[in-house]
């Protein structure tokens, strides 16, 4: 039987994705071909977040490498950013800050909702200004998406360039780069585009592009350098290797995705089902608002040890589900719907499967929880 992967992260890569894995390999610095396919891809990968203006840069390393390279790109030494967080990810952009030199302001919102647009805009009123927000567009540890819609236009209005982490969210959640004034945009290939790990994409808008050409000092870092990735296609040169097998795989994931056709209202649909399902059962969802379209966190049910329900579920039903992070490890379970895992069958194996295992432990409960799968 095959492993089903239904974590929030890394997705399971479909058969044709693995295939485009294996393709004949070329000299990716030398072959023409190979500038085309690259070029090719980042021109759909445009598409996704309907961005005709934007320069795309894709990168070979893990989603967190986006992150590193705008966080030493775009912060000079003394910058004053102001780091808008509910969430882990959101909240772990401050070091980045330190790291690069920059004076951290942190905003903080309920881990539980969505950013409030008007307390943020009170806030920077009162505490700015601001050269540099960082934001997570999808909380992957905890699945509240925040309202990137409101709060990037917000940050345009006030001068601020905004880098938004949207690796969790990038494929699974309408993003208008364009439209809502969005700097820097992050995303990376393991989640919503079910392609293996190890390639970051990055979105940069043409203030971004004006901002890294007009920094005052050298940016600390070479591969991290965005500087050195935003003329590659135009100049027919990489500044280093680049990977013609990860490239093609990402292509053929960019189309699957796009022939899926309105990917948007699909994830948004199948997530609301999984959200009714799991509340009409009498599980409690972790966020109060603001609900993550492309996975969902659960809390845990008194009784349940997460270790223990994840032996069963991969040795009994060879399923992968997602716990959590940091203070959330042991609290939520997450079932990842993002890609390639926002498909009904999946979604009812992996409901099948958990339903079997609540049957199983509800002796260790203070309740009996069932799972009507069916009703979904
Ligand atoms: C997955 C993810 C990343 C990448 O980091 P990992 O440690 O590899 O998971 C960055 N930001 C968000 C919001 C993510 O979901």
């Amino acid at each position: 039987m095959d492993k089903l992967i239904m974590t929030p992260g890394p997705t399971q890569c479909s058969e044709e994705v693995r295939n485009a894995l294996a393709i004949k390999n070329t000299n990716t610095d030398m072959d023409e071909y190979f500038f085309e396919l690259y070029k090719d891809t980042c021109d759909k990968a445009k598409k996704i977040i309907n961005s005709k203006e934007s320069t795309s840069v894709i990168m070979l390393g893990e989603a967190i490498l986006g992150l590193e390279s705008a966080c030493a790109s775009f912060i000079e030494e003394g910058d004053r950013v102001l780091c808008i967080y509910n969430g882990i990810f959101g909240r772990g952009f401050g070091d980045f800050v330190d790291m690069y030199g920059g004076e951290k302001v942190y905003f903080k919102g309920d881990y539980r909702k969505g950013i409030d647009t008007e307390e943020l805009e009170k806030f920077i009123d009162k505490n700015g200004p601001f050269k540099i927000a960082t934001l997570v567009h999808c909380e992957t540890p905890t699945g509240v998406t925040n309202p990137i819609d409101e709060i990037c236009p917000l940050l345009k209005e006030k001068g601020i360039l905004s880098i938004v982490d949207a690796v969790s969210s990038y494929g699974g959640e309408e993003i208008l780069m364009d439209k809502w004034n969005i700097d820097v945009l992050l995303a990376g290939t393991q989640k919503c585009l079910s392609v293996t790990s190890g390639g970051t994409i990055i979105f940069l808008s043409n203030k971004a592009v004006d901002t890294l050409n007009n920094r005052e000092n050298s940016i600390k870092g070479y591969y991290v350098n965005l500087k050195n990735w935003i003329n590659v296609v135009d100049n027919k040169k990489f500044p280093y290797t680049h990977s013609d097998a990860l490239i093609n795989s990402i292509n053929v994931a960019l189309d699957r995705l796009i022939n899926r056709g309105d990917f948007i209202r699909i994830h948004k649909e199948l997530a609301s089902k999984i959200r009714d399902t799991f509340t009409k059962c009498g599980f409690e969802i972790y966020p109060n608002d603001h609900y993550s379209n492309t996975l969902t966190a659960i809390e845990l049910p008194k009784g349940i040890d997460f270790d223990h329900m994840f032996k069963y579920l991969k040795e009994e039903k060879d399923i992968l589900i997602g716990g959590s992070i940091g203070k959330f490890s042991g609290k939520l379970f997450r079932v990842g719907h993002m890609g390639e895992n926002a498909k009904e069958e999946k979604i009812y194996i992996l409901l099948k499967a958990l339903d079997d295992y609540f049957n199983y432990s509800n002796k260790n409960m203070d309740r009996e929880l069932h799972i009507e799968f069916s009703k979904l």
